[in-house]
């Protein structure tokens, strides 16, 4: 079975809206209805579990999920200060008979089913997967006052977007492990690369991209504007 956690408890402060920035209308639509739409209509999902801000979870019951009747929606779990926190508390509603947990950014509403399918076949391979595409630009690291430290190659450059998916016991583990080990990350992938494993990057998609600031909302439609005509 595969479980699909769907993270909408940030607070999306870099957005400047007066709302949080997953129920933002994106073409007819909140930005979290076009997520969830994703995986609910993607067949190798079997369940989703929504994290939502405590103060939200009656909003989003009435204005997203009656309002879209989704089915695989198995519960709305509260949110935590850091999406760490948020990713913990929707792996603790998970059942016995999950094998793959997705992990996914709401605020990614781009999200194609190929690369759903793609992320659960990785973990199903190899344990531990994120998606993610070749970085376009040059990156530098930075040293000390801003001086740069060195350049990596191009193309060992990836951007990490979500889903990330793992074998259930694994990111079980590696929550755990950062839970003792007071190991704060930025990504789940992270978590399990400090125990020590491997996660093998399978290929993302560059329109998959994350709804930050305000200009990402305008990108976004202008993508399925694009999509629609072809
Ligand atoms: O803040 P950022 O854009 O990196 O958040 C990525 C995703 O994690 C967003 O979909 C956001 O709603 C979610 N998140 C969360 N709980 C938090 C912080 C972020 O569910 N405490």
């Amino acid at each position: 079975m595969n479980t699909a956690i769907i993270l909408a408890a940030g607070q999306g402060k870099r957005m400047n809206a007066a709302s949080n920035k997953q129920y933002l209308i994106l073409k007819e639509k909140p930005i979290i209805a076009h997520t969830i739409n994703a995986f609910e209509k993607c067949a190798l999902i079997d369940e989703i579990i929504l994290v939502v801000h405590e103060h939200e979870q009656e909003f989003c019951q009435k204005s997203i999920l009656e309002k879209y009747k989704y089915t695989k929606i198995k519960g709305l779990v509260k949110g935590g200060k850091e999406r760490q926190e948020s990713v913990y508390n929707g792996l603790k509603e998970i059942g016995e008979e999950t094998n793959i947990v997705l992990i996914h950014d709401g605020a990614r509403p781009l999200i194609t089913e190929q690369v759903i399918q793609r992320c659960i076949h990785g973990a199903i391979e190899h344990g531990a997967v994120s998606a993610g595409v070749p970085i376009k630009e040059t990156i530098k690291i930075m040293g000390k006052d801003r001086f740069v430290s060195y350049t990596p190659k191009r193309e060992d450059v990836w951007v990490t977007q979500t889903p990330q998916a793992f074998q259930k016991d694994i990111i079980l583990k590696a929550h755990e492990f950062a839970i003792a080990q007071e190991i704060l990350g930025t990504d789940d992938a992270m978590l399990v690369e400090h125990m020590g494993l491997k996660i093998k990057m399978v290929e993302g998609d560059y329109e998959n991209i994350k709804i930050t600031t305000p200009e990402d909302l305008i990108a976004a439609e202008a993508i399925l504007n694009y999509k629609r005509k072809r």
